[in-house]
C-alpha cells in the first residue's frame, strides 16, 4: 500500500492517488493536503472562492456524471467538503472501510485493548476486528448503493457506480 492511499484533496475532496494529483509548494515539493487543481506554488490557485461556490462547481460535475437532481447534488458536495481542512479548520479523518467522517470521538471504532481507532469507524470496527470480517469491495458496494441511491434520488446503476469508485479510495479495498 502506498503511503498517500486514502488520502483526499482538503479542499475540493478529490482522492489523490498518483502522484501527478498532488499540488505543489512554495519550493517545489509535493503538497500533503492538496490537489493540483486547488493548490500550485505554495497558494490556492483559487483563493477567494467559498465552500458554496465550491459545491456549486462540484455539484454539477456530479449530477452530470450520475444522474443526481442538481439540489440534492449541491448538498452533498457541500457535507463531503464541510469536513475539509480548509473549510472546517481541522482535517476530519474518514473511515477507511466505509467513508464515514470520523466527526465525533463516539463516532470512531475500537481496538482490542478499547482505544479508539484512527482509522476505522464503530459500525465498520469494533474491539480491534471488521464486524464484518468477510465483506468483500463488492458486497459493500451492494450494501451501500442502495442507501446512497435513495439518499441522492438517483438511479440505483449509477450509485453502484459511485459508490464502487469512492470505496476503490479507501484504504481497506486497496488492491
Ligand atoms: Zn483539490
Ligand atoms: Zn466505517
Amino acid at each position: 500500500m502506498e503511503e498517500h492511499a486514502g488520502r483526499s484533496c482538503q479542499s475540493c475532496g478529490m482522492p489523490m492517488q498518483s502522484e501527478a494529483d498532488f499540488g505543489t509548494e512554495a519550493d517545489g515539493t509535493r503538497s500533503n493536503d492538496y490537489c493540483t487543481y486547488c493548490y500550485q506554488n505554495g497558494a490556492f490557485t483559487d483563493p477567494g472562492i467559498t465552500i458554496d461556490a465550491m459545491a456549486e462547481k462540484g455539484g454539477a460535475i456530479f449530477a452530470q456524471m450520475y444522474d443526481i437532481p442538481p439540489e440534492k447534488a449541491r448538498e452533498f458536495c457541500k457535507e463531503q467538503l464541510s469536513s475539509l481542512k480548509r473549510w472546517s479548520g481541522r482535517e476530519v479523518p474518514s473511515c477507511g472501510s466505509c467513508g464515514m467522517p470520523l466527526a465525533q470521538d463516539e463516532d470512531a471504532g475500537t481496538e482490542a485493548d478499547g482505544s479508539r481507532s484512527a482509522h476505522y469507524c464503530i459500525h465498520c470496527y469494533r474491539d480491534g476486528a471488521f464486524t464484518e470480517p468477510g465483506l468483500t469491495k463488492d458486497g459493500a458496494v451492494e450494501k451501500y448503493a442502495p442507501m446512497m441511491a435513495a439518499h441522492l434520488e438517483m438511479p440505483l446503476e449509477r450509485a453502484r457506480e459511485m459508490v464502487g469508485y469512492y470505496l476503490s479510495t479507501l484504504p481497506r479495498w486497496q488492491e
